[in-house]
């Protein structure tokens, strides 16, 4: 499968900061080819900006949307507002908007499945705490989040969708998981996945201190199938070495 990398820039940069990223990497060679595709998903006020830059072969995804298409959300914006700016993607269920913002499992396959119609390509958000881990709960929880994702936005629709397992306890904490472990989960994820009859070419990336160190061992992996990089993604040499690691897969 071609490999996806994902940069998620978080609540971070500015106008010229993004714009001075974006041109680097792409003076850095960073882009899209028949091996890997790649996206930034900038916060909500430096999309305009990024688009308007129209570099080739990086795609624009969002860091969230809502779930209805107009209407009287204070605060929100729309899948159809993404399309307008440009955006191709979205990220949907990051645990930092589960944990803060307490969205869960059902509003998130409400999103994806209006995201989707809407024209976005949803990135799926899924992930144990390391409580959950040390209690040996890992791959029921990931079940739990796709059964109940799965039930409000249909099998159908998942399967168009990008599924990204991030465990909790590896974001932003530089403890990734170690590809054994990353790939034993997204083994379930593919098995379950089919089980409950969403096509198995949906891509499977794994999040969680992703680095320029660790990308090849993991993406080494049969069942990674790329990676949703967040600090990393701010820093040209360390995103455009993940982007290179991705390129040189063989799976
Ligand atoms: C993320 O934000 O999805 C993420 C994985 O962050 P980091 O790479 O910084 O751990």
């Amino acid at each position: 499968m071609k490999m996806t990398v994902v940069g998620n820039w978080k609540m971070n940069l500015a106008q010229n900061s993004a714009r001075e990223l974006v041109r680097s990497l792409a003076q850095a060679g960073v882009k899209s080819d028949n091996a890997v595709d790649v996206i930034v998903c900038p916060p909500y006020t430096l999309l305009g900006t990024v688009a308007d830059l129209q570099i080739e072969g990086i795609a624009i995804g969002a860091q969230n949307c809502h779930h209805a298409a107009k209407g009287a959300f204070t605060g929100e914006i729309s899948a159809e507002m993404l399309v307008e700016i440009g955006c191709r993607y979205v990220i949907l269920g990051h645990s930092e908007r589960r944990r803060d913002q307490h969205e869960d499992n059902e509003l998130i396959g409400r999103k994806a499945h209006h995201a989707l119609q809407s024209g976005l390509r949803p990135i799926i958000c899924i992930g144990e705490t390391l409580e959950q881990r040390k209690n040996g709960e890992t791959f029921s929880v990931i079940k739990d989040q796709l059964d109940k994702i799965i039930t409000s936005a249909t099998a159908e629709c998942v399967s168009s969708c990008i599924v990204a397992y991030e465990p909790i306890w590896a974001i932003g904490t530089g403890l990734a998981a170690s590809a054994e472990q990353a790939e034993e989960v997204h083994v379930c994820i593919r098995e379950h996945l089919k089980a409950c009859a969403v096509a198995d070419l949906v891509p499977l990336l794994y999040g969680g201190s992703v680095t320029a160190d660790n990308a090849a061992a993991l993406f080494a992996c049969r069942n990674i199938d790329g990676a949703l990089v967040g600090g990393a993604s701010l820093k040209v040499d360390e995103f455009s070495s993940i982007v290179q690691a991705a390129r040189e897969v063989v799976h």
